[in-house]
């Protein structure tokens, strides 16, 4: 198939993938913490390498902390104490950096979680899980984690990037539940939490690949809803905020 037939072809999904992205509705804290010791927010690579400095930060993903830190505020005055924030902690000769520029590696401010979050008043409550991939469970604390956390059932999955550390982790803690035979159990994505990086073909380096961040956000919310994580717009708490991402500032 020509690239034109695959456009054409795709233009009566694309515009349902575009209209079922606007319909995404909020959801009230209220209603997900009715029990708080079985709810825990997940974030993944809210941290300063992919927020604030580095090769692979980007102003676009930095837009999603401030929702990010209304959000563990909201939840902490909810009474949520699970607090779980998995983090790119390279290795200086990672493996991964066949694939992705050297970034996140430990010991450098990279690898640290943004101020935004660190300088919240509970931020010694926080559970930080190093990892070496794209994946939070693949050789972290994370299984331990949940394995002695058998009441926490509701998972609120918050960061970036939504196609890549954001879907694997959301992925997991649902295939996980279904793997187990665990009914009852909640994968929650806040659409204003998590956000993906754009590298226009147009800007792409030589050698890199493009990266339409509007096109893959949309898809991997998708395939996320599609396998029964609950992608909402936002997660309301008791203070009514008004998402810092609305319509017409997706490009900087
Ligand atoms: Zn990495």
């Amino acid at each position: 198939m020509d690239a034109q037939s695959f456009i054409q072809n795709s233009t009566p999904f694309l515009t349902w993938l575009a209209d079922w992205k606007a319909s995404l509705k909020p959801a009230r804290l209220g209603e997900i913490v009715t029990d708080p010791g079985r709810v825990a927010v997940v974030s993944v690579d809210v941290i300063n390498g992919f927020c604030h400095e580095g090769p692979l930060a980007s102003p676009r993903v930095g837009r999603i902390i401030a929702p990010i830190a209304r959000l563990f505020q909201a939840a902490h005055d909810a009474g949520v104490r699970h607090f779980i924030l998995t983090q790119d902690t390279h290795d200086p000769e990672a493996v991964e950096f066949n694939q992705w520029p050297a970034h996140c590696i430990r010991g450098t401010a990279e690898s640290q979680t943004v101020p935004e979050l660190a300088g919240l008043p509970f931020a010694d409550e926080y559970v930080i899980l190093p990892k070496n991939s794209i994946h939070s469970a693949l050789s972290t604390g994370l299984e331990d984690w949940l394995v002695e956390h058998p009441q926490v059932t509701t998972f609120i999955v918050v960061g970036d990037c939504t196609d890549l550390c954001t879907y694997q982790l959301a992925m997991h803690l649902r295939l996980r539940a279904n793997a187990r035979q665990q009914r009852g159990v909640r994968v929650i994505v806040p659409e204003d939490c998590v956000d993906t990086y754009d590298l226009p073909v147009a800007a792409a380096p030589a050698g890199a690949m493009p990266h339409d961040g509007d096109l893959l956000h949309h898809v991997f919310l998708y395939s996320m809803a599609l396998n029964g994580v609950e992608v909402v717009r936002s997660i309301e708490g008791n203070t009514i905020t008004k998402s810092t991402k609305g319509k017409g500032e997706e490009k900087p």
